[in-house]
């Protein structure tokens, strides 16, 4: 019974689901249906599930869509059920194999995705010869599996394509010129029919299937399994060669003789002709069937000099991921084909022609990657079998199946691609047919290469009548018609899987609507302001369909059909994906509802007022407007073009009744308190400037065929286009000059006479008129209140503007001098020409330039010129640029020139913006403008063209019926012109990082911030001083943002790629292993799916994860929360040895005098905590038998747990205790990690001391107190907390050297401020730093005078180093805190010129005391070596070592970036192979691809992959410095002291001084049963997140799917980039061999009261 019960279930389960009646469900109902249908065996999941994610994902992005949900089926039965249901409920999905298609909507879906992934299995049957091969697999992994068994099938020829889809559309393999296609060799399909049941289709058991299933797709079902043939396999020869453009001619002449000359059916190549970031060239497979190709088969190819090269005898699956495919993986993509009957010389050269004719057009729309797979099959290869299948249609031919394959990154390109790709397989076809290649034009393409519309006659030929025969057997009800739901109306093509495109429909009469009339006349006095009620986050949207306008003196309606529209868009989009509470968003919209307010003017103006009344700090404001706006003469000079914007209300006929500018500058803008945030959102024409931000111009970003230069638009305004700004996809990057010239060129237009430069020149000229202060780049609203108040003759403003007037002299004008200071002479002359840009341009038509208004300047410059960002410093704390003003952003739909258009398919810009938004919710504003620049351009185009159509058609039809055309201008056909574009614009009152995320993620960001009534970060705004527990109320008051989460998981996983570490890191080598063992990706992997009560606990896991690599190298900092306040305690520790060798804690005995010099203001706090009786200074020296109840050494190694940055364990130990460091500020005190945290961890702390010369014990507990750092950037509650210190600043993120106009990453403060070495000035510094990163910033407490060295400081030194000369005369010591905090110069020479002091003072020993230091200059350290010991003939390198780097997939594509497109012409970047040597020490050229080929290695059972060896860094060249030729000491007479915090380069330094020369090395303090290491942590190379994002864009790669993204936080991730090798072991990283000290200097409290350094030498 139970046998037979699981059948009869399932019968009866498919009657019900088959009832005849179809039920029309929501598809997320549907999913829920299929859900609970499938067995245990399947799954189904939806959005933001690891898993959904997998599934829906294409190889091409432009191939995937956001589904309802995905189904992974387990089973045929539940591919049955789950068919069975998607066709009773007639619900759109998609099948996905390996996910390779090239046609959008092939194998995706917006409905249910099913995803065929647990189709897995490769099953081999000696026996018959055949593999049967899950459905859901990929080719490599079935080559894999068969590989133990010396078989093969006939499959894919590059990684990652899938058996699905390959096999059902024919497949062309390596092995085709032996056996055939894939389809040939099949010998049965496991089906799941469109009804459910589940078949085994064979050539007997169903011949019209099988044949069918060959090359026919998915129309007949869903395969899960198929049988294929299985043939011997041995090694195979081959893989990728690539050339570059000179070597194009010989490849194509090699794959000529190829095509032409070899008959050796194992032979095999793909010649891709490609162009790539500007250039043309060529990647060339090679595959030969065996170990060893047949002399002079390949011989012509390995001939021509090539780029890279990676062709050896190898395992078919190496060969097969050989191939580059996926370097363009993640990007949009389309295939097209030519079939061809020959390869000849003309139709090769036309392919050539093609390929770089449409690589550079292509590239300036975003096109990445434009490429022709040449394919050169045997004739012979369709005789393979004789069993029918769909495609081929014919076989008689074997038509040569050329493959178009064309990249890009932005969608709204892709019509131009699909167009393209037509047009060049188009060309090619016509090349070949001129040539004589008869009925290439309708000879058969290949299904798996056609583009989507190819009619399917091209496909199967004669086979389409018979294929729908089959289809309407198999398929009666048309199940699998629902993948192809943009079929839909086609009834041709009804039952066949090529879908086209929609097609347009044309639309008639009206089309298209500008959001504006005309200019007209009007005055209007600025409004007062009122003061309404507040909120935290609030919206106002507009929009207004129905305007009476006044035209002609007659009142006409003029009617928009969107603005309801938009207003409902938007009200969506900031309820669903920016969590606007509905009740705090208020409509206008001009609906006959009595319940709806009106927008007419009165209600606009008061719900301005009233959405930023009591605007706070923090509060957060949204404004959108959709409607009519016209202009009107500015009749006061403000407007640089003259002209007023105004609102259009729905009671105003366009002349009365407006709401000008001026009123909502001074209603949204001039209210709004400093910490606020404004984004308004302008839909209308004319109204880029209509809140007159500062920054307008500034902002653009340039979108090369919209951006049409000074001829086309604007003329005299578009000059100062920033340049620097450009978000451009160049297909040919500028060289460092060009980019430079570029600013010399902005410079070089007449200087503003507000610029700095004019201003300072004014005032040495012009001594005898005082100029009044002029706040920033005159703005908008400064250069208005200069007007107004000019008008008003108020005197210090005129003083300002006849200051400005007369500076504004043109030196290089022949005009100048004299005759315009005379004509300075009034004010009023000066000031209106000035503006006057009408006159201006008048006379420059009539070549007057002796015409006033021509001497001034182009207003254009009075405002932000484009190079606002190079001066940013607030001029005073009310400037917009201060950091506390308030932040401003209006997103128009134009420039006050143009107009803006909504079409008749209900497009707008805000819908367009809304569709952007929805995808992406924080785009960066650079991405977010470009795009949606894209997006209108194209819809202006589109409407173009339906313009010219509609005019042609109206001429027709009046023609036609002259009588029906009532008036004459009906239908009338101005409007859209063919150089009328609207260009979106982004205006601001600060200047814009184009680099940020869209303004709206601070809503998001700030979405959980708690209400103002209980703002728990408002307690500790503004102060100084605040107990922990206010400040963890204030930082656990933040739910987890999941985009912020998101965010950092993916930047913290992706910048790993580059950390040599990782895998070591799971299980450090002994004697290591006990403190390094921590599985990143493991516990990244965990912390995404964890939930975490605040934002703050999800910090304190991804941070303490990070330490427990116990590697300052890596780590994870959030300036959020690290270090924001510190938490600080007034007694520091000590650890000290007694008579007898007992080690004790103790407070230490400076304690008093270091805090009460460095907390004044607190101490009392402290005192106040302690019984009466004890004085806080009496605990100097105090035993300390217990902390929080435990022995006191429980506390430390607690401590030592989760301190981090030092693998050894000694090193973490002492990092609880107080300590010194000699750096930029002379000599300070660091108060150990006991008395000084970076995170609120403690409240308060209990100890049971006894004091000195006490013989009873006391307990006392003493409070921690947080200190507001001085890097804290001022807050006053929760939204100014997180807007002013978390969110990502300029220097988190890098930035592309080549776009940015100078050659200089902006140093990153977040890095800085944690940096363990003081920063360097740095331009993009060509020198190599280690950098050393922990939360605890470099300490500011000063060391106690009693603790400064008393004994002579003898010249020479820098920043960061000092030397002394000891009383015995003979001991001289380098006090060195890092090596960084100078110029590496300055480092070098004062090295030199202390140790040559001391020398000639008479030391003959030295001590190097490097405590605490955090490394820095690699080359600075080696020099140090260097002069030390001298040179020596055996030691080349002498002081450095080995390195080698992570050789990673995005790695490797930065450095092929770098050699093939010159991204990197002035050696910035780390990857530029010209940076490095050989092991041999030998340079890379240019063109050496040194990451190649990779040195694979298992490190705890992981495989990975590391560059060649990299020799000699710094010498001969690194040292600027001229190193003696002998030694200035014996090394057997140097020590090397610290207390085992000697990081980076000092590890460097330390570890070669000790290991190579002898070095003594010395910890002072310590616990002395653990053994004391002399350093830590030490790399190669060490660089931090910002670092590689610069090298990432630079190469052009930000887009690519390895690429971390931008940070979203202001956050660092620090990691080891190269690795270095060991010196006593060689072949393993130094990093993990011991550095055992020679000598641990136990410290007693006789020694203590000496300074560390006088003790030394005893
Ligand atoms: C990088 C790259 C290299 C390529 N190299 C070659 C090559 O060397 N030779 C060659 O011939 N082609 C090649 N192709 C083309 C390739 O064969 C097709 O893209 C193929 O369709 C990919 O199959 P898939 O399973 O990965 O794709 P998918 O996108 O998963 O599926 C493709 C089509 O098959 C359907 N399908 C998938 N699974 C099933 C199923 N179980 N039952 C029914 N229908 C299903 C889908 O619905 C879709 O219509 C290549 C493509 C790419 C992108």
């Amino acid at each position: 019974m139970k046998i037979l019960l699981f059948p009869v279930l399932t019968s009866i389960f498919v009657q019900v689901l088959s009832s005849p009646n179809p039920v029309k469900r929501s598809v997320t109902d549907v999913c829920k249906q299929i859900a609970s249908a499938i067995s245990s065996a399947s799954d189904v999941y939806y959005p933001l599930e690891l898993l959904y994610d997998k599934d829906i994902s294409h190889w091409a992005s432009s191939s995937s869509a956001v589904a309802a949900c995905s189904v992974e089926p387990g089973s045929a039965a539940d591919v049955g059920i789950i068919l069975q249901i998607l066709g009773n409920t007639t619900t759109p999905f998609g099948v996905k194999g390996g996910g390779h298609a090239s046609n959008p909507n092939f194998s995706s879906t917006t409905g249910v995705q099913i995803a065929m992934y647990r189709f897995s299995e490769v099953v081999y049957d000696a026996a018959s010869s055949t593999a049967t091969i899950g459905a859901g697999l990929i080719w490599d992994d079935v080559y894999a599996a068969l590989a133990p068994y010396d078989v093969n099938v006939v499959g894919g020829r590059v990684t990652g394509v899938g058996v699905a889809g390959f096999t059902l559309g024919g497949g062309y393999s390596w092995k085709t010129n032996q056996y055939g296609l894939t389809v040939d060799t099949l010998t049965a399909f496991e089906l799941v029919k469109p009804d459910g049941t589940v078949a085994n289709v064979t050539q007997d058991s169903d011949s019209d299937l099988f044949f069918a299933l060959k090359g026919g797709f998915n129309n007949f079902g869903i395969v899960t399994r198929f049988t294929l043939q299985t043939f011997p396999q041995t090694q195979v020869w081959g893989g990728l060669i690539t050339f570059t453009e000179d070597q194009i001619p010989k490849v194509i002449n090699a794959t000529y003789t190829f095509a032409s000359n070899v008959t050796d059916p194992k032979a095999a190549i793909i010649t891709t002709a490609n162009f790539l970031l500007g250039q043309p060239g060529i990647s060339q497979l090679l595959f030969y069937d065996g170990p060893t190709p047949p002399d002079g088969i390949f011989d012509d190819f390995l001939a021509i000099p090539y780029f890279t090269k990676d062709v050896s005898t190898r395992d078919f699956v190496s060969l097969v991921q050989a191939s580059p495919s996926n370097a363009t993986a993640g990007t949009r993509a389309i295939f097209n084909s030519a079939p061809l009957l020959e390869l000849t010389p003309t139709v090769l050269d036309a392919i050539i022609n093609e390929t770089v004719f449409w690589g550079s057009k292509l590239s300036w729309e975003s096109g990445s990657f434009i490429s022709y797979d040449i394919e050169p099959f045997m004739s012979t290869i369709f005789t393979h079998s004789d069993s029918a299948s769909v495609y081929p249609p014919s076989r008689s031919t074997a038509y040569l199946p050329l493959n178009l394959y064309y990249a890009w990154g932005l969608e709204i390109a892709d019509d131009s691609f699909h167009s393209a790709i037509k047009q060049s397989a188009n060309q090619i076809t016509a090349v070949a047919l001129a040539e004589g290649q008869v009925g290439v034009d309708t000879a058969p393409i290949y299904p798996n290469y056609a583009i989507y519309d190819t009619p399917l006659d091209r496909l199967y030929g004669d086979n389409v009548a018979k294929m729908q025969s089959i289809k309407a057997i198999v398929d009666p009800d048309n199940v699998m018609e629902a993948l192809y739901l943009h079929t839909k109306g086609l009834e041709l093509h009804k039952t066949l899987i090529y879908r086209v495109p929609l097609l347009w429909t044309f639309s008639f009469p009206p089309l298209i609507m500008p959001r504006r009339t005309r200019n007209i006349h009007l005055s209007e006095k600025p409004a007062e302001l009122v003061v309404g009620q507040s909120n935290a986050k609030k919206a106002l949207l507009i929009g207004i369909n129905n305007t009476l306008m006044e035209q002609d003196g007659g009142g006409r309606r003029s009617r928009l059909t969107m603005p309801h529209r938009d207003v409902n868009s938007m009200r969506a989009l900031l309820i669903e994906h920016y969590h606007y509470n509905p009740n705090d968003i208020v409509t206008l919209i001009d609906v006959d509802d009595p319940k709806q307010l009106q927008p007419t003017r009165a209600n606009i103006r008061t719900e301005l007022r009233k959405l930023v009344a009591d605007a706070r700090r923090g509060d957060r404001f949204f404004f959108h407007y959709s409607g009519h706006v016209v202009q009107t003469e500015n009749q006061d000079h403000t407007e640089e073009d003259g002209k007023d914007e105004c609102l259009v209300p729905c009671d105003s006929d366009g002349v009365q009744n407006l709401i000008k500018d001026d009123e909502l500058h001074g209603i949204l803008v001039d209210q709004l308190p400093q910490g606020s945030q404004l984004v308004a959102i302008l839909d209308s024409c004319h109204s880029g400037s209509l809140l007159d931000l500062e920054h307008y111009r500034c902002n653009r970003v340039w979108v090369p065929w919209m951006s049409k230069g000074r001829r086309k638009s604007d003329p005299i305004r578009n000059k100062v286009q920033r340049h620097n700004a450009l978000i451009v996809y160049q297909h040919k990057r500028i060289s460092g000059d060009r980019v430079k010239q570029r600013k010399t060129t902005i410079l070089n237009h007449p200087l503003s006479p507000l610029s700095p430069e004019r201003r300072r020149r004014a005032s040495r000229e012009m001594p005898a008129t005082p100029i009044s202060p002029v706040t920033s780049p005159a703005s908008p609203t400064t250069h208005k209140k200069l007007a107004r108040a000019l008008t008003k003759l108020d005197i210090n403003a005129t003083k300002g503007i006849n200051a400005i007037r007369r500076s504004s002299t043109w030196k290089n004008s022949p005009n100048t001098g004299q005759q315009v200071m005379k004509r300075s002479k009034t004010i009023k002359s000066q000031f209106i020409p000035w503006l006057d840009i009408k006159r201006a341009e008048a006379a420059a038509a009539e070549g007057d330039t002796n015409e006033e208004g021509l001497q001034c300047e182009s207003p254009v410059q009075q405002f932000c010129n484009g190079w606002c960002h190079h001066n940013s410093s607030p001029s005073s704390p009310k400037s917009p640029r201060s950091p506390g003003s308030p932040e401003i952003i209006s997103l128009a739909s134009c420039k006050d020139s143009q107009e803006a258009w909504e079409d008749s398919e209900g497009n707008s810009m805000t819908q367009r913006l809304v569709e952007i938004l929805k995808q992406d919710p924080h785009p960066t504003m650079g991405d977010l403008m470009v795009t949606i620049s894209h997006k209108l351009h194209d819809a202006a185009m589109k409407a173009h063209t339906q313009t010219k159509q509609y005019k042609d058609k109206v001429v027709r039809y009046r023609k036609k019926h002259p009588e029906k055309c009532k008036y004459p201008d009906e239908g009338d056909t101005d409007g859209l012109n063919l150089n009328d574009f609207q260009d979106p614009q982004l205006s601001s009152r600060k200047p814009l990082d184009m680099r940020r995320r869209f303004y709206l993620i601070a809503l998001s960001f700030a979405a959980e911030i708690p209400r103002q009534t209980n703002d728990p970060c408002a307690k500790i705004g503004g102060q100084k001083w605040v107990s922990p527990e206010d400040l963890r109320a204030c930082y656990t008051s933040f739910a987890v943002d999941p985009v912020i989460k998101e965010n950092i998981v993916d930047v913290i996983n992706k910048t790993l790629a580059f950390h040599t570490s990782v895998n070591y890191e799971i299980s450090a080598p002994e004697p290591f292993t006990e403190f390094v063992h921590e599985d990143l990706l493991k516990d990244l992997a965990r912390i995404s799916t964890q939930s975490y009560p605040s934002d703050y606990d999800l910090h304190l896991d991804l941070s303490r994860t990070l330490k427990r690599l116990n590697d300052g190298h890596c780590v994870w900092i959030n300036s959020c929360y690290d270090s924001l306040f510190l938490n600080f305690l007034p007694i520091p520790l000590a650890l000290l040895t007694d008579s007898t060798g007992a080690q004790n804690v103790h407070i230490a005995p400076e304690a008093f005098a270091a805090a009460s010099a460095e907390f004044p203001d607190e101490i009392t706090v402290w005192q106040d905590a302690l019984p009466p009786a004890i004085q806080l200074q009496s605990l100097d020296g105090a035993k300390v038998l217990s902390i929080e109840g435990q022995d006191s050494f429980v506390a430390v190694d607690t401590n030592a747990l989760i301190t981090g940055s030092f693998q050894p364990l000694g090193t973490r130990q002492n990092s609880f205790f107080s300590s010194y460091q000699f750096g930029d500020n002379g000599w300070t005190y660091i108060m150990g990690d006991f008395a000084q945290q970076s995170l609120p961890l403690n409240d308060s702390v209990t100890l049971v001391v006894q004091r000195v010369n006490e013989s009873t014990t006391d307990a006392i507990q003493l409070p921690y107190r947080a200190r507001i750092n001085p890097d804290t950037v001022k807050f006053t509650d929760s939204a100014s907390y997180r807007a002013n210190n978390c969110l990502a600043i300029l220097g988190t993120n890098g930035v592309d050297l080549n776009e940015t106009g100078d050659s200089a990453a902006p140093l990153s403060e977040t890095v800085m401020r944690f940096q363990q070495q003081p920063p360097t000035s740095k331009t993009f510094t060509k020198e190599r730093v280690n950098v050393m990163l922990d939360t605890i910033p470099l300490s500011d407490v000063a060391l106690p005078p009693s603790l400064i060295p008393s004994v002579p400081v003898v010249s020479g030194g820098f920043g960061s180093g000092q030397f002394y000369m000891l009383p015995d005369n003979i001991t001289g010591i380098f006090a060195l805190g890092s090596f960084g905090g100078d110029t590496i110069d300055a480092m070098m020479s004062g090295m030199l010129e202390g140790l040559v002091n001391l020398k000639s003072l008479g030391a003959t020993q030295l001590i190097v005391d490097v405590s605490n230091n955090g490394g820095g200059f690699i080359c600075a350290a080696e020099f140090l070596h260097r002069i030390i010991v001298g040179p020596k003939n055996t030691t080349v390198p002498q002081a450095g070592l080995d390195t080698k780097a992570r050789d990673g997939p995005l790695a490797r594509l930065i450095v092929q970036q770098i050699i093939q497109s010159n991204v990197d012409p002035d050696q910035d970047l780390l990857y530029n192979p010209l940076n490095w040597d050989n092991a041999s020490n030998v340079g890379f050229a240019a063109d050496d691809d040194w990451l190649l080929p990779p040195v694979n290695l298992t490190i705890n059972g992981h495989v990975d992959a590391f560059s060649q060896r990299l020799g000699q860094e710094c010498q001969p060249n690194g040292f600027t410095s001229t190193p003696p030729d002998e030694a200035l000491f014996s090394a057997s007479n140097v020590v090397i002291v610290s207390n085992g915090r000697c990081a980076s380069s000092c590890s460097l330094f330390s570890i070669t001084m000790a290991k190579e020369e002898g070095v003594k090395t010395v910890v002072i303090g310590g616990k002395s049963d653990v053994q004391q290491a002399y350093c830590g942590t030490v790399g190669g190379q060490s660089t931090v997140f910002s670092e590689l994002d610069t090298e990432v864009k630079t190469a052009k790669l930000k887009n690519n799917t390895l690429a971390p993204p931008d940070l979203l936080v202001n956050g660092v991730q620090g990691v080891t980039w190269r690795l270095g090798f060991g010196i006593q072991d060689p072949t393993q990283p130094e990093e993990w061999q011991p550095h055992l000290a020679t000598l641990n200097l136990l410290l007693t409290p006789n020694l203590y009261v000496l300074l560390p350094l006088d003790r030394i030498s005893d």
